[in-house]
């Protein structure tokens, strides 16, 4: 479970997600403004007292790992699980077996980190018809075909390709707030299948957006198309948009492909 930023109201969706508390988990914070981090106390504390006792990473600009030992040198979060904190530069890159995730600067009025979730390919689709066809029991065999080894049938020797499809792209996402349209963040993004970024503002006040480090939904719109991603997702509206229709109207007049998500809404992302 991957969680970017973690604002005041994270651990109450949280909950109401049901997203589970003892999962393998990694929490991304993209820079030190409150709307980002002033969850992550609560969200810590709320996970132990939950029962928690896997450990958390946590991956920040410099200065996360500062407040988290601060919160926790003063009110004590209690936390009954190990906390791992790394420190991110752009340029940094966070290996696991199934999945990278790029980080990269963002343009903000103070460090701000982008980040980038690419899946590894995935094994190609398995054919239970072509593995009947060719004898082999449902099974163990099935689960070795699949997993891309070789299996012994008698004296026949089977390789995967036989009945497994070449590998499939991974997923790729890229999460960028709060930034104004920048070429690190296009680059970033290149190819994303979802990419979520920062889009405050509508057109009329775009010297606003640019007074503050942040992007108009056209804005947003246009790094969608240059960095070629597939699908964009409007975030980070502003609190004095009661409705956000008009930002949604001027990001699809330049990028078709744009989502307004309401909160818990849950968006499918295939490669
Ligand atoms: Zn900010
Ligand atoms: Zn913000």
């Amino acid at each position: 479970m991957l969680l970017f930023d973690c604002g005041e109201g994270t651990q109450r969706q949280f909950l109401y997600a049901r997203a589970g508390i003892n999962r393998k988990m990694r929490i991304f914070i993209s820079h030190l403004h409150g709307d980002h981090v002033f969850g992550l106390p609560g969200m810590i504390h709320s996970l132990s007292f939950m029962g928690r006792t896997r450990e958390l990473e946590i991956i920040g600009p410099k200065g996360i790992a500062k407040l988290v030992t601060s919160v926790n040198n003063i009110v004590k979060l209690y936390s009954h699980f190990p906390i791992r904190i790394y420190e991110a530069k752009p340029g940094f890159k966070i290996r696991d077996p199934e999945y990278t995730v790029k980080v990269a600067a963002a343009k903000h009025g103070i460090p701000c980190l982008a980040y980038a979730f690419e899946e590894k390919p995935r094994p190609g689709r398995f054919d239970p018809a072509k593995a009947r066809r060719l004898g082999v029991p449902e099974g163990p065999l099935w689960k070795k075909l699949q997993s891309g080894r070789s299996i012994k049938l008698g004296r026949r020797r089977l390789a995967p390709r036989l009945v497994v499809g070449p590998p499939r792209r991974g997923v790729k996402i890229t999460y960028a707030v709060d930034t104004r349209p920048c070429p690190q963040v296009i680059k970033l993004a290149r190819g994303s299948d979802l990419l979520i970024h920062d889009s405050c503002f509508d057109q009329s006040a775009s010297t606003r957006a640019r007074e503050y480090g942040h992007s108009t939904a056209a804005e947003a719109a246009r790094v969608a198309k240059k960095s070629r991603s597939r699908k964009l997702a409007l975030f980070h509206i502003s609190a004095m948009y009661e409705d956000a229709n008009p930002l949604l109207r001027q990001a699809k007049a330049i990028f078709t492909d744009t989502i307004l998500p309401q909160d818990m809404v849950t968006v499918s992302v295939v490669a």
